[in-house]
């Protein structure tokens, strides 16, 4: 099993030579979910007491089980946010698999930490955030928003505790509830966060705009009691909302939580992508005050799943939060970057080497033009609706999420257009509700998503779908 003999030369093969076609397809077949009974039917048991030889597990593989997974990166997948990973990022993750790299500390994993601290870099020096920024991959926003408001309420708590000493108060007692606020567009990630911490969120209204603005920051806050005001420890702005694309006033949030001595996390894990595109980067004005922030690379930064960057304004705050404490990490110097000291978790694939492999080949450019490419498509698809009468855009796109209706459609009409467009192998596009209202959406990230792709789903929905059955 662990010996490198034949068998396992011929093993080595027929992966390589799977994985070069997989690769090769373009696109790769949409393929669609089949229910337990049809894998049960198809797959049968698979884990035996003999095994099954890797031939024959590599063709269930082939022929069944990936045949009911959805390409995320097909090119009219516009579902929930899309994958569009390069060819060199999936590459390179064979290669991160087959390296058994610890990427939890300096000591194990100093290369690969360095190479991801560099891909973190460009992305810290877009935010337009200090030298001493810094941070770790995680394995999605949702992990990533939870360290960083961990640290965020670490800091204050800490902070708490500092000014009580020094006032030598020994009746300051902390506050009843510790909550952060955050706009009605944050991510479901949020309210989970919060669940975990067992801290509460204060929702601030967006007004018409559907955008968090210091304003509404400022009325939320200052509207609070005195003893709630005491357990706010952080804002989170939303940089590229999932439902619309639509990006906080960063600028205004900076200010008004900077006035009131709270920390500024930015939830970009789709849009801040776009800070890569000059055409968008004015709508991040204000980021370089945030305190921490995420972006997925697996969603618009081209890299496979799965891979959140996580960065703070000053990791030295991140760490104190972080760092876990036992005789048998004492070993771990505490002057080396250990990228585990950054959010929750220990051990760590090297989940950043993928994407940085692929800014290591291609270089930054390429991914300027490759996020523009995907905010033209969203432009042209746009055009295309506003073009046909029996559609009509909900608000105007900031990114490149496009969410409309068809004039006249009920929600079983959509949701059964969308399963006819999966069963024909032609677009994965879920419908979306919006205040109630049942919507189409498109979520754009794949340069390979050209207007040709959008205008051949939007003219699907010109004819009427017929009854629903
Ligand atoms: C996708 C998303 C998340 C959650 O990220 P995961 O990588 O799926 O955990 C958080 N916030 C926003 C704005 C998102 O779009």
């Amino acid at each position: 099993m662990h010996r490198y003999d034949d068998q396992t030369a011929e093993l080595a093969s027929a992966v390589i030579a799977y994985a070069q076609e997989r690769l090769r397809l373009d696109p790769a077949p949409l393929d669609a979910p089949l229910s337990p009974a049809e894998l049960a039917a198809r797959a049968g048991e698979t884990v035996t007491p003999d095994g099954l030889g890797g031939a024959e597990a590599l063709r269930l593989f082939d022929e069944v089980l990936a045949r009911a997974c959805i390409s995320t990166d097909h090119p009219r997948y516009l579902s929930f946010i899309p994958a569009a990973p390069t060819r060199a990022a999936v590459l390179f993750d064979l290669v991160v698999g087959a390296s058994s790299i610890y990427g939890g500390s300096w000591l194990e994993g100093a290369g690969a930490v360095y190479a991801e601290n560099q891909a973190l870099r460009w992305l810290a020096d877009l935010a337009g955030l200090p030298r001493s920024a810094g941070g770790v991959f995680v394995p999605g926003g949702t992990v990533g928003n939870l360290s960083a408001l961990v640290a965020a309420r670490h800091t204050a708590r800490a902070r708490r505790s500092a000014r009580a000493a020094e006032a030598a108060d020994s009746t300051s007692v902390p506050p009843a509830r510790w909550s952060f606020v955050c706009g009605e567009e944050a991510h479901s990630s949020l309210a989970e966060a919060a669940r975990v911490m067992d801290v509460d969120v204060v929702v601030a209204p967006s007004g018409t705009s559907g955008r968090f603005t210091g304003a509404a920051l400022a009325a939320a806050f200052d509207g609070l009691t005195g003893d709630q005001r005491a357990g706010v420890f952080a804002v989170v702005a939303t940089a590229g909302s999932t439902q619309f694309g639509l990006v906080d006033d960063l600028r205004g949030l900076a200010e008004a939580a900077g006035e009131r001595g709270l920390w500024l996390h930015v939830d970009g894990a789709y849009g801040l992508a776009a800070i890569a595109a000059p055409s968008a980067r004015a709508r991040f004005d204000g980021l370089e005050l945030a305190d921490s922030l995420i972006v997925d690379p697996h969603k618009w930064l081209f890299a496979p799943f799965d891979a959140c960057a996580l960065i703070y304004r000053d990791p030295v705050l991140a760490r104190a939060a972080h760092t876990q404490q036992a005789g048998y990490l004492d070993v771990l110097g505490s002057g080396d970057w250990n990228p585990s000291d950054f959010a929750v978790g220990l051990s760590r694939r090297a989940r950043g080497l993928p994407f940085w492999f692929s800014l290591a080949v291609h270089g930054t450019r390429a991914y300027a033009e490759a996020v523009e490419s995907a905010l033209r498509t969203t432009a042209a698809c746009v055009d295309q609706i506003r073009a046909r009468p029996c559609l009509e855009l909900v608000g105007a796109p900031e990114l490149s999420v496009v969410v409309f209706r068809r004039l006249g459609w009920t929600p079983a009409q959509y949701h059964a257009w969308s399963d006819r467009l999966l069963r024909d192998g032609l677009a994965f596009v879920t419908p979306t509700v919006h205040d109630g209202e049942t919507l189409a959406r498109f979520a754009i990230v794949s340069p390979r998503t050209t207007p040709k792709d959008t205008e051949l789903i939007l003219d699907t929905m010109l004819a009427d779908p017929g009854p629903v059955t």
